[in-house]
């Protein structure tokens, strides 16, 4: 083992800092804050990995919050998920919290703001109010009920909290500075009323808070040390410390913003709104299809959690948001799955062989390696008999030298039983092959000891014996989207690159051992990939998902 440390990347360098000024050790604790609005996907997967491997190396509880303030958007479907996908990526928060837990003391503090003059309700219509906003450039214009009294504030907040007043109607506001030049200081709104039902409060509540209004807060209630957010949140954070400077008991530990950048994934789209379209347009099955850059999608597709975060610790925390290869998340799948899955023999694209002096009707059960470079993994028993698919590729009636693969007159050996001999081959009237007759050599099975057990032949097939082998269905996988960055285009919308042939469903014939393997098993179809049992798979049908292409295979194949 390597003992050299990794150096520290700049969010850990900004904790070692608290640790020698400011905070001690058992002051850090973090959270994951998820709005359960979508499915988590692969960016999500980047702040998991980053803020519950802090807690792991510091040894620090982390939390998991819903960030559930916008009841229109919010169900318990996507907290469910949520928590599966967390706890599937194998981490363990401390505690589940909710920011709408905290509805009554934000509440409260909102009312010791009004109080203390420092917030107002604005009934103005949202036109009005973005009028008065300002530009970058020009400062904004205050509210004409900017200066409404302590009275009369409290008593139409009350009134939005009961639902008294209707629906728009009004909003609370911090009285900050309408000229600041951060446009997110102009007095921000904290409340909004909307008569929903929220997933958890019901209708318990009419006014719902803001995002800003809410995250520094419930941070602070939580006692988080470190509240690590993408970049687009660097501006926010002038704010966050306000209402923070508002009310932080010096006593008490105070939260600190630091930003980190967005991870975006080549060929796909990173965002749950985006995502939620493709589910409700049906250009995807669910928020699993294996096509979708979900979290439970890459499961169902066959990803293990260790490539994720094996991809997420790859590419590490960044300070600008970049794009990165879809083929770096591949990478780091096949890398895991040559080391974890089991090698079996599946064809998908059939020609019947005929091994013409094989006795008829006998099965031999041949031994078959799990995996030949982990002698732990074990070995499976494969039927062999006279009748055996081989792919249509693997066969040519001439070719020349470099074809390593079965042709007239020559010999292959078959993966973990016998050197065969293409003698002859028939074909229907397009000149189609529909079956090869070859000889075997009864000496020659693999690990049999014989001095014709080890000849060397070049090529070596995979294949299965056809009155054993299970029919299953496979569905093949494309990109999802044909540009690398469908959602950057200024005029274009991202469902316009839509690759309309993602998914491609055909028939294949597998050895019988698959039978046993569980939903969401990933296996080596040797020569041909990575392969996921579905869940969509039942005692009559097996189904699997092509998790990914193997890069190189074992057999010195082609030209
Ligand atoms: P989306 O647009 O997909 O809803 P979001 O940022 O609004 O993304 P949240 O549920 O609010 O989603 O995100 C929870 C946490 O995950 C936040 O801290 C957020 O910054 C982080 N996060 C979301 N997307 C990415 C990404 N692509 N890369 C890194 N972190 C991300
Ligand atoms: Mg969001």
């Amino acid at each position: 083992m390597n003992e050299e440390k990794e150096p520290l990347n700049f969010i850990e360098q900004i904790i070692e800092e608290d640790l020698k000024q400011s905070h001690s050790k058992d002051d850090l604790r973090f959270r994951f804050p998820p709005e359960p609005n979508g499915y988590l996907h692969i960016g999500h997967a980047s702040s998991i990995c980053l803020n519950f491997g802090l807690g792991l190396s510091y040894d620090a509880p982390v939390n998991l919050r819903f960030d559930d303030t916008n009841p229109a958007k919010e169900e318990q479907e996507f907290v469910d998920a949520i928590k599966r996908d967390v706890t599937w990526l194998g981490y363990t928060w401390a505690e589940e919290r909710y920011a709408s837990d905290y509805f009554q003391e934000l509440y409260d503090w909102a009312v010791l703001l009004i109080k203390e003059g420092k917030a107002y309700v604005d009934s103005q219509s949202s036109e009005a109010m973005r009028e008065q906003k300002g530009t970058p450039t020009e400062v904004g214009s205050n509210s004409s009920f900017r200066n409404r009294s302590v009275e009369e504030n409290l008593t139409l907040f009350e009134q939005m909290k009961s639902g008294e007043a209707p629906e728009g109607a009004h909003v609370l506001r911090a009285k900050i500075d309408m000229s600041s030049t951060n446009m997110l200081m102009r007095d921000p709104v904290m409340y909004r009323t909307l008569h929903k039902h929220h997933h958890r409060t019901g209708t318990d509540w009419r006014i719902f808070p803001m995002y800003d209004w809410t995250h520094g807060e419930s941070d602070y209630i939580e006692q988080v040390s470190h509240s690590f957010c993408t970049l687009e949140f660097l501006p926010h954070r002038e704010l966050y410390n306000w209402f923070l400077d508002q009310l932080h008991d010096p006593k008490k530990l105070r939260p600190k913003q630091r930003e980190f950048a967005r991870r975006n994934l080549s060929h796909t789209v990173v965002s749950k709104r985006k995502l939620a379209r493709l589910v409700e347009d049906g250009v995807v099955k669910s928020w699993d299809d294996p096509r979708m850059p979900t979290i439970s999608g890459l499961r169902r597709r066959g990803y293990t959690a260790a490539s994720i975060r094996n991809f997420a610790e790859g590419i590490g925390v960044g300070k600008r948001d970049n794009l990165i290869d879809v083929s770096r998340l591949e990478f780091s799948l096949r890398e895991d799955l040559n080391k974890t899955a089991d090698r079996v023999m599946a064809v998908l694209d059939p020609v019947k062989v005929v091994i013409t002096n094989y006795p008829e009707g006998e099965t031999e059960w041949l031994d078959s390696e799990n995996n030949q470079d982990d002698e732990s993994a074990g070995s499976t028993k494969v039927p062999f008999s006279k009748e055996i698919y081989i792919e249509k590729e693997d066969f040519r009636e001439e070719a020349n030298k470099k074809f390593f693969r079965l042709k007239l007159g020559k010999e292959v050996r078959l993966k973990n039983a016998y050197i065969i001999k293409a003698e002859s081959c028939v074909k229907d009237e397009n000149g189609d092959v529909t079956e090869i007759h070859c000889t075997y050599d009864p000496d020659s099975r693999s690990g049999s000891g014989t001095e014709a057990s080890m000849r060397k032949v070049k090529g070596t097939l995979h294949w299965v014996s056809i009155k054993d082998a299970l029919e299953i269905e496979v569905r093949l996988y494309d990109r999802l989207f044909t540009d690398a960055s469908p959602d950057t285009h200024k005029d274009k919308d991202f469902m316009e690159f839509v690759n309309p042939d993602s998914l491609e469903v055909i028939t294949g014939y597998a050895e019988p051992s698959v039978r046993e393997r569980q939903v969401e098993e990933t296996v080596q179809f040797q020569r041909l990939g990575y392969f996921a049992v579905d869940k969509d798979t039942t005692a009559e049908k097996m189904v699997y998902n092509k998790t990914v292409g193997l890069r190189d295979s074992w057999a010195k194949i082609d030209q």
